[in-house]
């Protein structure tokens, strides 16, 4: 049987490349579609397209309002597609196709946002400090943008790239990660749709080494936006070291959790399960350390393992699936070897723990709930980027924050309480980019995302983002033709 054949998107034209890989469906462990390589002359060829379209009056005459529009479209036609590529996005990462289909509908309102946010990039009127001047900023494009996402909620992690760099007027080279990278290359035929010019946006996918080095450290390159792990990020900062290129880092997380013994419980131990079970745990925001004030550990912690068991693992594109299997079968062995140190070390595993018995393809892992008496274990410490919760007793609110604090991470957080002063200290003293107080895991285009820490650098989505993807001039014009003027001096 041949396999489906995904292309790149480079210079306005889908394109194969020399190199191919197979695309494995994690719910088999078996390929089921043949992906594009992108060489390092592939991606340059399609950083040459970004750079040439930068300056082609094609892009470069339109109107912010003009790109407005562009992007509106592009919002319109993911929404009317968005059911079609919902469906790969499963395919191909084994996410469950009742998120894929809500958040890729949700995706397109985070164009239609940055659409509107295109011709709102104002510069500025300087009230300059000498009397025969005027000095105005004006607000340009960046110019090439290295957009580096990784295999989870690549439409997402996308658009809070895309959506503010294209609003800007910025070209784009977009990498999707060579793990299910199936979804945004489909995606790129909307581009194609959409009107961009040819060149503007660029779709590749490749390997990290080749591909994701020759783009970040490609000397046309002037941002880099990368999400993905810490070490990658260490990488890519070497990398532009070629090119100094502006670069924002979105990086994974540890993100505690927090709940006081006034906490509504029921709904607390429903956004608990949201936090660390959906998307089988593969979200940088992941709520994966618990820490639970003693009087009701106990009981929140039973609730939580009755609903964990109660999970349904399953096909992720049955629409009844809670939980589909892991990406790939590298991320499963790496949590099953994490979960190994920390029992090794005394964590105590009060549900899952394995891969489930009756599912013996693909990377399925039961959603896990590890008992810990202190922060000092590797669960604790690590990311797993799967569904595995580590849960700790506190006394009180002093120690719940030095607990919650004591990492290198500092994505997001949760607080459950009832008293309201308390919430407001709590918000205060976390060093999180997030703070969920009484829900967890909830997005927006409006607000912003973003870390501390090992977490990361810098801020995506909201208002500000487009900021990042212009630089100002600066005009300054002399209103007086005074010829007296100290030439020697500056003035
Ligand atoms: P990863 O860092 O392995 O890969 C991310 C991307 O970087 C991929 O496209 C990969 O090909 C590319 N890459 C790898 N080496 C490179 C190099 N040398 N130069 C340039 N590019 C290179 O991450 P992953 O395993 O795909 O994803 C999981 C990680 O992403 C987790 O740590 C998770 O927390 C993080 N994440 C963060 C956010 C956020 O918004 N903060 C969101 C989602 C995921």
């Amino acid at each position: 049987m041949t396999l489906p054949r995904f292309r790149c998107y480079i210079d306005g034209a889908f394109v194969d490349t020399d190199e191919t890989f197979d695309s494995i469906d994690p719910s088999t462990g078996k390929p089921w579609a043949v992906m594009p390589a992108a060489s390092a002359e592939d991606t340059d060829r399609a950083v040459q397209a970004a750079h040439h379209a930068l300056s082609d009056p094609a892009w470069a005459n339109l109107t912010a309002t003009q790109r407005g529009k562009l992007l509106y479209r592009l919002g319109d036609l993911l929404a009317e597609h968005a059911p079609g590529i919902a469906e790969l996005e499963t395919r191909d990462t084994g996410k469950i196709i009742r998120e894929t289909r809500a958040q890729i509908g949700y995706i397109a309102d985070f164009y239609r946002y940055f659409a509107g946010l295109a011709d709102k990039a104002e510069g500025a009127h300087l009230p300059i400090d000498k009397p025969d001047m005027e000095v105005y900023l004006r607000r340009e494009p960046i110019g090439v943008v290295a957009a580096i996402v990784p295999w989870n909620s690549q439409l997402f992690l996308s658009a809070i790239k895309l959506g503010p760099a294209l609003a800007a007027g910025c070209t784009v080279v977009l990498k999707a990660s060579e793990d299910g990278p199936a979804p945004l290359l489909e995606f790129a035929k909307l581009v194609e749709q959409a009107g961009f010019p040819k060149g503007v946006v660029n779709i590749i996918t490749g390997f990290g080494a080749t591909c994701g080095k020759a783009l970040t450290s490609h000397p046309l390159v002037a941002r880099v936006a990368f999400t993905g792990g810490p070490s990658t990020a260490r990488q890519i900062v070497r990398n532009t070291a070629e090119n100094l290129a502006y670069t924002s880092l979105e990086l994974g997380g540890k993100s505690p959790v927090v709940v006081f013994a006034d906490a509504d419980i029921d709904s607390t131990a429903n956004a608990i399960v949201a936090g660390i079970f959906a998307a089988s745990g593969q979200s940088c925001v992941a709520g994966s350390r618990l820490y639970v004030e003693r009087p009701i550990h106990d009981r929140l912690v039973g609730l939580l393992a009755a609903k964990a068991r109660a999970i349904r693992i399953g096909d992720p594109q049955d629409p009844a699936t809670e939980m589909g299997p892991l990406a790939t079968a590298r991320q499963r062995a790496h949590i099953e070897a994490l979960i190994g140190q920390s029992v090794a070390a005394g964590a105590r595993v009060l549900t899952g723990g394995r891969a489930p018995a009756d599912r013996k393809h693909g990377f399925y892992f039961e959603p896990t709930i590890l008992a810990c008496a202190h922060n000092e274990f590797p669960c604790v410490a690590e990311e797993f980027f799967g569904p595995v919760l580590s849960v700790i007793p506190f006394d009180g609110e002093e120690q719940a924050v030095a607990l919650a604090n004591d990492t290198r991470y500092g994505l997001a957080s949760g607080v459950f309480t009832r008293d309201l002063a308390r919430a407001h200290r709590m918000i205060r003293r976390i060093r999180a980019g997030i703070v969920w107080v009484n829900t967890y895991r909830a997005i927006s285009p409006i607000a912003p995302l973003g870390g501390y820490g090992m977490s990361g650098l810098g801020r995506e989505g909201g208002a500000e983002s487009i900021r990042d993807y212009t630089r100002t001039k600066a005009v300054w014009i002399r209103t007086s033709d005074d010829p007296t003027a100290d030439p020697f001096v500056m003035r």
